[in-house]
């Protein structure tokens, strides 16, 4: 009692507020963009917010796992491979997120252990709670304790009533307790769906996943329904009445057209003022949203229309390339343009059929990606814009596909190829880099995360950057063999972007053509709202150009 008083007492002196998202009823419910256009609608207040995601699985991160269990791994400027709900934050809030935004349950575990193993619980038995419960309050906390924050806003992974959640849940409601009144506030969200044969909106599995949430011990003190139809005065006091809330607390979240409508969709529903009341923080400044409501306008009211292939093998599932299609949808609005974004399965892409499947299309993205099935379909998609004159861009494995492509047919390296591919090739034109070399385990030992990079004076890269030095983000095991660099560069192929510190190629372009550039980094990760990736936007202004000159 003692221990829990002080905890107490320390928390009060804490002037960072946390706001939990819980979601219920149903999984994929947009908990990460309801955090994310609340964590929006605060900061244009100007409160300093972050987000940080608590997943519920063994996993250390998912870094190790196939894009088709949980679409695109995130990368940090730290180097840490995360959700893709992090790439929303960043999106919306264009302030990076770090590590610490995106644990898991197996990394609390990791931690528990760890400690253990060194003798820190000597004598004690190790438990979920309080010892795991511990960790994760630990957790909820760090971004706060660096006092960069005035609030934090926790999304927990999963729906509640899962077992695997349960731990997360609990240790929200222990750290409510601590925390105070007024220091915390939980906001549960789901769906209220519409029985077409009854012609109405159902409160009830809204009302039984507060009372799962009610079982646990939280009490959640706001409510955002998803819903396609508006939520009447009717249906607003009965999910008040059923489950605690006040009536302005029961947030309607109605289907949009696009994510980035929902922080208009929560300001006018007011969530951001009733959450500061319920934190008892100060209403201070009406929101500033011009810019937003400026890249909205562009975004709803294209002046012209682009296609746009993107070439990768996992397309039966676009989260698998979040970021890439938010980044176009950035770059469109920047260009006043509608970006129609063409999936192409390269496993599909023959010699024979590359030329009538990519016909009409007006630039071609090779995306990033691992392992032989579908490499040649992409080398096919290259060979054919690089002899078209049609806007190209690769990213990362999009790169080396480029440089293997140049190599075999261009240089005439007959079966040159990268070593992820084919580790006897006579010319390994991608080559392992030296230090992946030892690395036997597969979780995090990639090269990760925020490298420089030098550009080339008069190059492409340059120009559409507008400088010479930048940093971007990594996540690849290969690299451009530099034994064949001098060949490259007097047929063309240009190597515009070095690394300074080990004289990595980062960026290659060729010099006969309208827009050929492949990047070794991951520029779909900086792409932001207010920062459209200068890539991105140069891409999709040459798409633009050669639509209109054919
Ligand atoms: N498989 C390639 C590598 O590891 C490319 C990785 C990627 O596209 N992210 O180098």
């Amino acid at each position: 009692m003692a221990k829990a008083f002080f905890a107490r007492a320390r928390f009060n002196k804490i002037m960072t507020k946390y706001i939990f998202v819980t979601g219920g009823v149903t999984s994929s419910l947009g908990k990460g963009i309801i955090s994310a256009s609340l964590a929006k609608l605060l900061q244009s207040r100007g409160y300093r917010v972050t987000i940080q995601k608590f997943d519920p699985y063994i996993n250390i991160d998912p870094g190790t796992l196939n894009p088709y269990e949980h679409g695109e791994c995130y990368v940090t400027e730290d180097g840490a491979e995360t959700d893709l709900d992090l790439g929303h934050y960043e999106r919306f809030l264009n302030t990076p997120t770090s590590q610490s935004n995106n644990i898991t349950t197996g990394r609390i575990y990791q931690n528990v252990i760890n400690r253990e193993r060194e003798g820190a619980f000597l004598g004690k038995t190790v438990q979920v709670v309080p010892h795991i419960t511990d960790e994760i309050k630990r957790n909820f906390k760090i971004l706060g304790d660096t006092g960069n924050y005035d609030i934090v806003i926790t999304e927990i992974g999963g729906t509640v009533g899962d077992i695997e959640s349960l731990p997360f849940v609990e240790a929200v409601r222990q750290f409510r307790w601590e925390a105070g009144s007024g220091n915390s506030l939980v906001i549960h969200l789901t769906l209220v769906p519409f029985l077409a044969a009854a012609g109405e909106l159902k409160t009830k599995p809204t009302q039984h996943s507060v009372k799962m949430l009610l079982e646990y011990g939280i009490q959640p003190d706001i409510l955002v329904c998803r819903t396609e139809h508006h939520l009447n005065a009717d249906i607003r006091k009965k999910i008040a009445l059923f489950c605690n809330v006040n009536i302005n607390a029961v947030i309607e979240s109605i289907d949009a057209s696009s994510i980035y409508d929902v922080p208009l969709l929560m300001l006018k529903e007011q969530l951001d003022k009733t959450v500061l009341t319920k934190l008892k923080l100060p209403n201070k400044n009406e929101p500033d949203l011009d810019s937003w409501k400026d890249f909205l306008g562009r975004l709803k009211n294209p002046t012209a229309e682009v296609r746009i292939g993107l070439v990768g093998k996992y397309v039966e599932l676009p989260d698998a390339y979040k970021s890439i299609t938010e980044a176009f949808i950035h770059a469109g609005a920047k260009n006043e343009c509608k970006v129609r974004v063409e999936y192409i399965h390269s496993e599909q892409l023959t010699p024979q059929n590359a030329v009538e499947r990519l016909r009409g299309l007006h630039g071609v993205l090779v995306a990033p990606g691992f392992g032989q099935r579908g490499f040649e379909g992409k080398i096919e998609a290259i060979r054919y814009v690089r002899e078209n004159n049609i806007p190209f861009f690769g990213i990362c494995l999009g790169m080396q596909c480029a440089v293997v492509e140049f190599g075999r047919h261009v240089l005439q390296l007959e079966a040159a190829n990268s070593v992820e591919m084919d580790g006897h090739t006579t010319y390994p034109v991608i080559s392992m880099m030296e230090d992946q070399k030892n690395v036997t385990n597969k979780g995090g030992t990639m090269r990760l995360g925020s490298y420089p990079c030098d550009l080339k004076k008069g190059s492409k890269a340059a120009h559409i950057y507008g400088k010479q030095h930048i940093n971007e983000r990594h996540r690849h095991r290969y690299e451009f063999n530099n034994e064949f660099l001098k060949q490259y560069e007097d047929a063309g192929m240009i190597p515009s972007g070095i690394n300074p510190q080990n004289g990595l190629v980062e960026i290659v372009e060729l010099k006969n053509h309208p827009f050929f550039v492949g990047s070794q980094f991951h520029p779909e990760l900086k792409s932001t709202v207010a920062n459209p990736h200068p890539l991105f936007v140069n891409f999709v202004a040459a798409s633009l150009g050669y639509a209109r000159k054919n």
